[in-house]
């Protein structure tokens, strides 16, 4: 069963390793767990739903909680400590697009906000129920997940949009196909969420970021059906597509996706590289990139990641062996890891490694082979739970990203890490901050940080720490010019910074046409564009 309060499947336990706590004490302090509130008192907060009644809409408690809430650390810690405050009103589980637009039809009539939901892993505040007042209705769009149609030729596929990662994959690989889309949230993340929120997977590189793979579909909006045909491309004026790719939820309901699908590559290895500094990292990293080499990953970690990487895998004696074998090649304190992912037929595969390894000889990396890399292809989706375990040790995590062009990258990794630093230090706080470079491009790069800190005693403590510590480093990434974000998308948490980066006349465009699909403000639920509270 999937855990209500934390991270995937309750089967799943995942523990710190080894010296991974006496780590964490060192960098942040000795943490206190707080003690969660069961699901028996988050269910007894959830208020009588103000929706009348519908045959598609249920208004069970649980089901109701489970909708209301994503994986960002704001929606963890009102779970955590039962701080449930407003939820949605009614769940339906619609398995057509016909009964997403009946639904969408009487949510008008009766005045309620539509929340689409995909797999529920936002990290920004997506599924909250907006402030304006009105009673909320949650489209839970996983039932609909049937791979549609299948062209070898074109290669395409058409899936209803509420299909998951592991499922839209095994139904492509039943006929010797696959996407290639694999965020983190892979196990439980959408293909509609992943347009809608203009998605990147670690091998996007190779596969392309969603809007490469997103070829068409169809969204039911509260004006009617927009159907996008799909074509290899076009000059026929602004392509629609883009008008889906980062709605939100808010120009419509993405029922139907085209993607563009891949045959099975032949051989994929990934490998471990370290260098002796960031700069000798960035500048072999981006070699790599402009190269235009074809590698599916390249994932740079910082000097402090990848000591936090090493600190927290366990098999202390392992890892003391191999930092003694690279500090003997050159790299010792201060060395950075990266990443890397051949996929190809088995003749690319080789000359890639050949070409990239003649680059990453002049920055003095050294690898370690495939058996770093292995390890992380076995656990690419498992990490994760990791932040279950941090909890329950008394230890939040967050994490914040944005991409900038390559001369603004470490003055923009510095930034990031010292506002959250700041940030808690001004609440008495140590933060322990750490930065990889997750997609590199010609052009520039992501920079996502990673933020781990003391959960505090009680609510309002860690409430105030989660706030501070992202207004801070969202300030940051506007200030230096970044993206407010490269993957996450905006939601509830990004709104305000998003006329920043569009300026006004590009918000009150975006306003148009959200106005223009939806004048009712059937989904007015404050993503991307924020609604004036009641
Ligand atoms: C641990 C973790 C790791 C993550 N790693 C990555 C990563 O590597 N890369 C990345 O890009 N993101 C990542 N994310 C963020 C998140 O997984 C993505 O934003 C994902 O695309 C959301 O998909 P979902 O199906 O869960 O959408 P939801 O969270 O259910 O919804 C997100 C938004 O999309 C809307 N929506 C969903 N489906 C539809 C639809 N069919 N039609 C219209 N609107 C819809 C919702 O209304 C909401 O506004 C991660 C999140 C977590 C928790």
């Amino acid at each position: 069963m999937r855990r209500w309060n934390g991270w995937g499947d309750d089967r799943v336990v995942t523990q710190l390793e080894g010296d991974a706590l006496d780590f964490l004490r060192l960098q942040v302090g000795t943490a206190t767990p707080t003690q969660d509130a069961t699901l028996e008192a988050a269910l007894a907060q959830i208020p009588p739903s103000r929706l009348p009644g519908h045959a598609l809409v249920g208004t069970d408690a649980l089901e109701r909680l489970r909708a209301s809430f994503g994986q960002s650390l704001g929606d963890w810690l009102r779970l955590r400590f039962g701080r449930i405050g407003a939820v949605s009103d009614g769940v339906a589980w619609p398995d057509s697009s016909m009964q997403v637009r009946e639904l969408l039809d009487w949510a008008r009539a009766v005045g309620a906000v539509v929340i689409p939901c995909g797999g529920a892993t936002s990290v920004v505040g997506h599924l909250s129920p907006p402030p304006s007042g009105r009673p909320v209705l949650t489209l839970m769009l996983t039932r609909m997940r049937r791979l549609l149609q299948l062209d070898p030729v074109a290669q395409l596929a058409r899936f209803e949009a509420g299909v998951a990662g592991p499922d839209l994959e095994a139904q492509l690989r039943a006929q010797g196909w696959m996407l290639g889309h694999y965020p983190q949230s892979f196990e439980y993340a959408t293909l509609g969420g992943w347009v809608v929120t203009r998605s990147s997977g670690q091998q996007s590189a190779r596969y392309g970021r969603i809007e490469a793979l997103f070829a068409g579909g169809r969204l039911e909006t509260p004006r009617g059906t927009l159907e996008i045909a799909s074509v290899p491309a076009s000059a026929a004026g602004p392509d629609l597509r883009e008008w889906v790719l980062g709605s939100e939820g808010r120009l419509g309901v993405l029922t139907e996706a085209t993607v563009r699908i891949s045959r099975l590559p032949e051989r994929e290895d990934f490998v471990a590289v370290f260098l002796p500094s960031w700069a000798e990292g960035e500048a072999a990293v981006r070699a790599l990139a402009q190269a235009r080499l074809g590698l599916s990953m390249m994932r740079l970690a910082n000097a402090t990641e990848t000591l936090t990487t090493l600190r927290l895998a366990g098999h202390a004696r392992a890892i003391a062996w191999l930092e003694r074998y690279l500090a003997l090649r050159g790299c010792a304190d201060g060395k950075v890891m990266l990443l890397l992912g051949f996929t190809g037929g088995r003749a690319q595969v080789r000359a890639m490694k050949a070409l990239a390894g003649a680059i990453l000889k002049r920055h003095h990396g050294v690898s370690t082979g495939t058996l770093l890399g292995a390890k992380w292809k076995a656990h690419r989706f498992k990490g994760v739970y990791l932040r279950n375990a941090l909890w329950t040790a008394g230890y939040a995590v967050d994490t914040m990203e944005t991409a900038v062009d390559w001369p603004r990258v470490p003055a923009m990794m510095r930034a990031m890490e010292q506002a959250g630093r700041e940030a808690l230090a001004a609440l008495g706080e140590r933060c322990h901050a750490y930065t990889h470079l997750s997609h590199v491009y010609a052009q520039g790069s992501s920079v996502y940080s990673t933020f781990v800190f003391r959960v505090g005693p009680d609510f309002g403590t860690a409430w105030a720490r989660w706030t501070a510590l992202k207004a801070a480093v969202s300030e940051a990434v506007v200030h230096l010019g970044g993206t407010i974000s490269h993957q996450h998308g905006v939601g509830k948490d990004h709104a305000r910074y998003l006329a920043a980066e569009k300026g006004a006349a590009g918000i009150a465009a975006l306003r148009a046409l959200a106005t223009h699909f939806d004048v009712t403000g059937v989904l007015a639920s404050g993503n991307l564009l924020e609604e004036p509270p009641a």
